[in-house]
This record gives C-alpha cells, structure tokens and sequence, in this order.
C-alpha cells in the first residue's frame, strides 16, 4: 500500500479510450501528476493514436511522458502481450502489422457480437459507433452487456461471457512474438514483455521462453503488476535476473474499465533513464 501512494517513479503501462481505457490520454496525465508520479508510458493495444495528446497534457504538467504499446502476440499458440516503448510512430513495417491486428480484432468482434446478440439483446452499434477509432476488443462488448443492464461491470460481464472458455468467445489474429520483439526493435523502440504471470495464463512464461525471447531482442519484463501471481514469480525472477534482462513495473490501468489503480505499481527512474539512452522518439 505505501507504494502506491508514496510519490515518484513511473506507471509504464496504462490504457485510453484509444484503446479499452475510459480516460482520455489528457486525463490520464492529470491523474498521474495529481499522484506525484515523475512520468507514466500510454501503452495502448495495437496503437499510437494517443501519443500526441497524452505527450501534450504531459509538457502542461511537467510530466515525463513516454510513448508506448500494447501489442497483441503469441508465442506457441500462447497470448503473450508485448509492450513497446519509444518507437517510430512512423515505421511503416510496424504500422503494417498494427493495422492488420486491429482489422482482425473488428472482423472477431463483429463475430463474437453476432453470438452473443444470440442470447443478450446487444448490437454492433452498441459496441462500435460510425468514426469509431479506437483499437476494438471484449471490453467494449462488455461495455455495450453493462450498458444493456445485464450486468453490473466489465469484470462480471468477462465472467459470466466474455472469457476464453466461452462459447461466445473468439480468438483474434496476434503477430508472433518473435516477429513483433524484431518489428520493434526495427523501428528503433525498446521490447518489455508484459505481465508475464498474469493469473489467467495457464503458467508463468517460462525460463527457455524468456532465453529465446531475450535472444530475439527482449529488453525488460515487467516483473511488478496487480495480476503477476505471487507464487509464481521467484522462478521467474531468478529467470531475469540470469539473463540480465531488465524490470519494469506497472498498473496497467483502464480507468473504470477494471479495479487497477494508476500508479499502484511502478518502474524506478533508474530504469527509465537506461530505457531512453535506447530508444528513437523523442519526449
Ligand atoms: P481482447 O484484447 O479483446 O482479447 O480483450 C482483452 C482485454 O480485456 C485486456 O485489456 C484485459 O485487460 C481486459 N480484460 C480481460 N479480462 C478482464 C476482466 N475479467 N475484467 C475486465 N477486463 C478484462
Ligand atoms: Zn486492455
Ligand atoms: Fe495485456
Ligand atoms: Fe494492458
């Protein structure tokens, strides 16, 4: 508890309503300095539509801001979520792969709409609206299942529908993971694997995975996060630490969209300093 209302340090890895965030990137700046954080990362999934206006709310409150990802991946048939920080927003490579995730995630949404409007009185202009540009994913259907009445919050709707066990669920197409650590390294980011023993995973990412990860480029893993479970996590720091990989730590907030709370866990300036030392884009 005293780490998350001590002041300092940086939340690496936190979402808006580019993604399945509810705050706008400006708020979330807001948020983060009215708690005393140095600076926060935007890792949107699969976008960096939200740079520009978090990096300017950021300059106006005298936040260090860094721009980041959330990019949607397997490794062997298991989801692995790769965050990406400092890229070329401009690397056509990158923005290729990106848009060919967020294409697949619209297509599975409207599939997995089409099943549940089955059985719950939803439709697709509840979850996607005209101009809609955010990166689309269960969260909204969730959203459109709570707004319909049926259920109090995301949480319960992913409980009750939206899980992978689900027969209203649907796989989304992911980059391999391999592919995505090469991609953003190519547009001159830095690669952190994200919360990489995340209760619903089946296991920890384990010590051979992370090897072959570190071998392709992996910089970090973000070793502090609110769903990282505990038992799980001396094997794999031991794993980090034999590799020399860095760590980071984050909340991985999405404003009311889930009980997360910015800056409940952080990544030291230490880190952050190394971090840019290596990446292309600027504050
Ligand atoms: P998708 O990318 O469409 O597969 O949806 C995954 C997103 O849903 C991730 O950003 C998770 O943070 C979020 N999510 C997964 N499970 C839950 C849950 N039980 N409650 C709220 N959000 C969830
Ligand atoms: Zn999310
Ligand atoms: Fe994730
Ligand atoms: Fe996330």
């Amino acid at each position: 508890m005293a780490r998350a209302t001590a002041p300092g340090g940086y939340d690496f890895h936190t979402h808006s309503v580019h993604s399945d965030g509810t705050t706008r990137p400006a708020e979330l700046a807001a948020e983060a300095a009215a708690l005393g954080l140095e600076g926060f990362a935007l890792t949107d999934h699969d976008t960096v539509s939200g740079w520009d206006e978090a990096r300017e709310a950021s300059r106006a409150v005298g936040l260090d801001f860094l721009p980041g990802i959330e990019i949607t991946t397997k490794h062997e048939w298991e989801s692995r979520h790769l965050l990406g920080y400092g890229i070329d927003p401009h690397s056509g490579e990158l923005l290729a792969a990106l848009a060919r995730v967020r294409d697949s995630r619209l297509e599975r949404a409207r599939e997995m709409v089409r099943r549940v409007a089955a059985d719950y009185a939803i439709t697709w202009e509840d979850v996607v609206q005209d101009g809609d540009a955010r990166t689309v994913g269960r969260p909204h259907i969730a959203d459109a299942l709570v707004a319909a009445g049926y259920f109090a919050d995301r949480s319960t709707a992913f409980e009750q529908v939206l899980h992978p066990g689900s027969p209203y669920y649907i796989g989304t197409y992911a980059i391999d993971t391999l592919d995505a650590i090469e991609l953003v390294r190519a547009a001159g980011g830095v690669p952190v694997l994200a919360h990489p023993a995340a209760f619903r995973q089946r296991a920890a990412v384990q010590a051979a995975e992370l090897a072959e990860l570190a071998a392709a480029g992996l910089w970090g893993v973000e070793l502090a996060h609110p769903e990282n479970r505990l038992d799980w996590m001396p094997e794999l720091e031991l794993a980090v630490g034999d590799l020399g990989l860095e760590t980071t730590g984050a909340s991985d907030y999405h404003g009311a969209g889930k009980p997360n709370r910015l800056g409940e866990q952080r990544t030291s300036p230490e880190v952050v300093a190394r971090l840019r030392e290596l990446v292309v884009t600027p504050r």
